[in-house]
């Protein structure tokens, strides 16, 4: 009965262009139906879970909202598509992104914008980037849970924005194999669900090691995890962090009430609360705006017309006029924002550039994973001193005395704006949006968005929208505990 609810709010809903393609509808009620005789096969079965349209189907197009891509369909499923499969799940459609995952508000789509609509029906609100198509989705229950990609915040922005958790698990749990690269050591598997305890069952049945994806967390890796998580318990009370150089000016006085308020809630509950200092978090949006555009051009450099992507008709054969093809090729496939940070991260990686821009935001990066490790009661499992260890002493952690468990903070340091208003904005405005999302992404932190009912509506704003988006933060591979802390709150 669910998965016909979702069916009908999808026919209903068409307008907001959350989905470039929806699975058919007798197709989908047929699986719903199977799903309804083997009942008890998975932990999914039945559900209907959405899939960005960035990560392949081998029975619906990717198209990563590109013009490039418009026509193509994977010959495989992606690794986390295959999981959702095994346990019961039905993959209900793809849905609408910023082409490549590139962008803030899902607007950068060759299929146009993604529409969130508030409670008067009639303002149509951002609704955040990229992974807006599955967040709208879900808010709007045409699935029960979706798939996104979170680079700088892909996940949690949309979530935050419309109402529902987005939580973008450590880097390296979740498979990348068979989703598109736009910034592979930031890209992350991430999910979005109207709450913790349904992202959690969704994320459980996705991580798990995968060989077919270099970058997946190894057996060994995890097992030395899951022992340094049961050395190091985090008992009640929690030490909870308020990251102090996430109080900025621009914060919109609902958000920061929302958040005093959030925080108030944690110390009710007995949990302790401590000031901590991430000094590096001022950099980390420029050091991330530099290395994204850096991997995303040499990523994708493939979209020639020949080895991927659609062509436009032209000469071809020889070298002189195969690259007259690329260029035209690329020039009418790949939209503003994507022509826009290839030509920023073909700079920044020139001779002429590389040291200034390339190499800094490399070191930036390293001193924003140092400011974490600094703050966290856990110790990094990725760094090598521990691993050596059989057991982290008092040393390793201060003493444990001034670190903390968990960070809490806004997701957006603004409630989302206008679709109207983005007309007028630069794509610096919009690249300012990512400010609290992008240094846990740099880090590989795990990191949780959870819509919070908002406190002091009267301070304006787009007032029908009930709720801003508190993000969790927790050391690498603290995963589970991102996802306690976030059921206390949501
Ligand atoms: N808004 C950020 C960007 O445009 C993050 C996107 C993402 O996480 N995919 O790069």
């Amino acid at each position: 009965r669910e998965a016909q609810k979702c069916i009908a709010n999808q026919a209903a809903r068409k307008n907001l262009n959350a989905f470039i393609n929806l699975a058919k509808k007798p197709a989908l009620l047929r699986q719903a139906e199977d799903a309804k005789i083997s009942s008890g096969r998975g932990a999914l079965t039945g559900k209907l879970i959405a899939v960005k349209d960035n990560i392949c189907t081998s029975d619906l197009p990717t198209t990563a909202a590109s013009g490039i891509l418009k026509s193509f369909t994977s010959p495989y499923d992606a690794t986390v598509v295959q999981k959702v499969r095994e346990v019961g799940g039905i993959v209900a459609g793809k849905t609408n992104l910023d082409e490549f995952g590139m962008g803030s508000h899902s607007t950068h789509s060759f299929f146009g914008a993604v529409k969130h609509v508030t409670d008067d029906g009639i303002t149509a609100l951002s609704a955040g980037g990229s992974s807006g198509g599955s967040a709208v989705a879900v808010a709007t229950e045409q699935c029960w849970a979706a798939l996104g990609t979170d680079t700088g915040g892909s996940v949690r922005l949309p979530a935050a924005y419309t109402g529902v958790v987005g939580f973008k698990p450590s880097y390296g749990l979740l498979s990348r194999w068979g989703v598109i690269a736009y910034a592979n050591s930031l890209d992350t598997v991430g999910i979005l669900a109207r709450d913790t305890q349904s992202a959690r069952k969704l994320f459980t049945a996705l991580n798990a090691h995968d060989p077919q994806d270099p970058t997946s967390l190894r057996p060994s890796t995890r097992a030395r995890l899951s022992s340094v998580l049961v050395r190091t318990p985090r008992k009640h009370p929690l030490r909870i962090g308020i990251p102090i150089e996430y109080n900025i000016t621009e914060l919109h006085p609902t958000v920061h009430a929302t958040w005093i308020a959030t925080l108030r809630l944690l110390a009710q509950h007995g949990h302790t609360l401590k000031p901590v200092y991430l000094p590096t978090t001022q950099h980390a949006l420029s050091a991330y705006y530099i290395l994204a555009p850096a991997e995303a051009s040499s990523n994708l450099a493939k979209y020639d017309g020949v080895r991927y992507g659609s062509r436009v008709p032209g000469p071809d054969g020889s070298p002189s006029t195969n690259s007259v093809l690329f260029a035209a090729t690329r020039g009418a496939g790949f939209g503003p924002e994507v022509k826009r940070r290839i030509l920023l991260g073909t700079y920044t990686l020139s001779a002429e550039a590389i040291d200034n821009y390339f190499i800094q935001a490399q070191k930036v990066r390293r001193l924003v994973q140092a400011d974490f490790d600094n703050t966290f009661r856990l110790p990094n499992v990725l760094l090598d001193p521990i691993l050596d260890k059989a057991t982290p002493t008092e040393s390793d952690n201060d003493g444990g005395e001034n670190r903390v468990d968990v960070l809490v903070c806004p997701t957006a340091p603004t409630l989302p704006p206008t679709l109207a208003s983005l007309q007028l904005q630069s794509p610096v405005d919009a690249y300012m949006n990512d400010v609290f999302t992008v240094p846990a992404s740099l880090a590989g932190l795990p990191a949780v968005s959870v819509p919070v009912w908002m406190k002091d509506q009267a301070s304006g704003g787009a007032g029908s929208v009930g709720t801003v988006g508190i993000q969790v933060i927790a050391q690498f591979g603290d995963d589970e505990l991102v996802l306690d802390v976030a059921r206390m709150i949501e």
